[in-house]
């Protein structure tokens, strides 16, 4: 503890205020491996949080690749290699026909930032709408659409946001007209301020908008963009790789996206995203703009991304999500049934919410209880959503049935010694 307090007091010095931490008692991590992480005594916390080491901390498949292609080649992609191709060709056929091309970066943040560069360029336009509790990254254009930022964070005039539709409605139907109905009335909004609309980007899973969920409501938004001349882009960040169940998020809402990003859990750590979309949009852009970046789609995180999906096809962690997923959302809706301030179980795959309520009003402190009695107990969740009052529960897809228990249990006495 001596120990932790030091390096703390270190820590502060250098990284300072940018660099929160999670918990208000940090846990010092010293590895990790599966579904695991691990402190400096060797105890074992299991991890239902971390959306990124999705085929498990420390893979030794991912390991091996990597640190092979390190020996091997790394460089940039203005030379010819075969990784990135062959990796390109794997990852587009996994869309089904929605998308013919992809430019690879660094972060969820770039590649959103990217997106958001080629829609205003193909459309000659400017103006982006997005949901009112969005996260979509940390650049300045990204940010400006991450209204999950706080009060300080500054939405320009070319943007224009709309509440989220509820992907847990009872009515899909009325809810998919009303989303459309809103973001009509934003494209009026911008038009309003001289701004035409370029594009509408969701994450398709609402992780910050805390209403993750599978009811198919996107669709008819979509149509709205694309009949006022903008396009609709699929933040697949966080339920991309088979989170859900599903490969994409966007599948459940039986659109096509105009332009797909995709980023977290693509290369298990090792830093690489994508935008894709039709030929004609890369077309359009890359016909223009000199675009470059060094170290997107480098040999190196190729591999950790070809390996990735080594290990999700190889170990079934797809249909792993939907079926362990299932089982513990049931074991999450048993929970409901006996706790009253449990207002809503929400998800698909390994996404999961659990929503607190305290007679109708969103319960944050409680929420935020509970994932500090799930930290004492060694179970690793968070809180979201525009109320913090959302309980998300998203390990790495190695998450099995055997692990169920003690996260269940955890939280069942979680909940108990939070009361209301
Ligand atoms: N989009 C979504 C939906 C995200 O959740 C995030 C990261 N939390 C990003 C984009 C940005 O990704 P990154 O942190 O890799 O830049």
């Amino acid at each position: 503890a001596a120990q932790d307090a030091a390096l703390l007091d270190r820590r502060e010095r250098v990284l300072g205020a940018p660099y929160r931490l999670f918990y208000q008692r940090p846990v010092h991590f010293v590895r990790g491996e599966g579904v695991f992480l691990y402190d400096a005594d060797g105890n074992d916390y299991l991890d239902a949080y971390n959306n990124v080491p999705v085929v498990g901390h420390s893979n030794p498949v991912v390991r091996a690749r990597v640190s092979e292609q390190l020996g091997i080649l790394n460089t940039h992609t203005r030379y010819l290699t075969d990784g990135v191709v062959s990796y390109a060709e794997r990852l587009i056929d996994r869309f089904g026909g929605a998308v013919e091309q992809a430019v690879f970066v660094c972060s969820g943040s770039e590649a959103v930032d990217l997106a958001l560069r080629m829609a205003r360029h193909v459309t000659r336009r400017r103006g982006i709408i997005a949901t009112s509790h969005a996260y979509h990254g940390t650049t300045d254009a990204a940010a400006a659409i991450s209204p999950s930022l706080g009060p300080n964070n500054e939405v320009p005039a070319d943007i224009a946001l709309v509440a989220a539709p509820d992907l847990g409605a009872s009515d899909p139907q009325t809810e998919e007209r009303e989303f459309a109905a809103r973001v009509d009335h934003a494209i009026a909004d911008l038009r309003a301020r001289g701004v035409e609309p370029a594009a509408l980007i969701i994450d398709s899973i609402m992780s910050s908008d805390g209403l993750h969920g599978t009811v198919p409501v996107l669709g008819a938004a979509a149509q709205v963009i694309r009949r006022h001349g903008g396009l609709y882009i699929a933040d697949e960040v966080q339920p991309g790789f088979g989170r859900t169940g599903d490969w994409w998020g966007f599948e459940r809402h039986e659109l096509a996206p105009d332009l797909v990003v995709i980023g977290k859990p693509m290369g298990n750590g090792v830093p690489i995203a994508a935008v894709l979309g039709r030929a004609s949009v890369f077309d359009s852009f890359g016909g223009d703009v000199r675009y470059f970046n060094t170290f997107g789609g480098n040999p190196v995180s190729i591999a950790a991304a070809d390996a990735v999906l080594d290990e999700i096809d190889d170990r079934g962690l797809r249909d792993n999500a939907a079926t362990v997923g299932a089982d513990l959302r049931a074991a999450l809706s048993s929970l409901a049934a006996e706790d009253d301030g449990i207002s809503s179980v929400r998800g698909a795959g390994l996404f999961l919410a659990l929503e607190l309520q305290d007679d109708g009003v969103p319960n944050a402190s409680r929420a935020t209880a509970v994932v500090n009695h799930m930290r004492d107990a060694r179970v690793l969740i968070s809180a979201s959503g525009p109320a913090e009052n959302v309980l998300k529960i998203r390990p790495p897809l190695v998450f099995g049935s055997e692990h169920l228990p003690r996260l269940a249990d955890a939280l069942r006495a979680a909940l108990a010694a939070s009361p209301g």
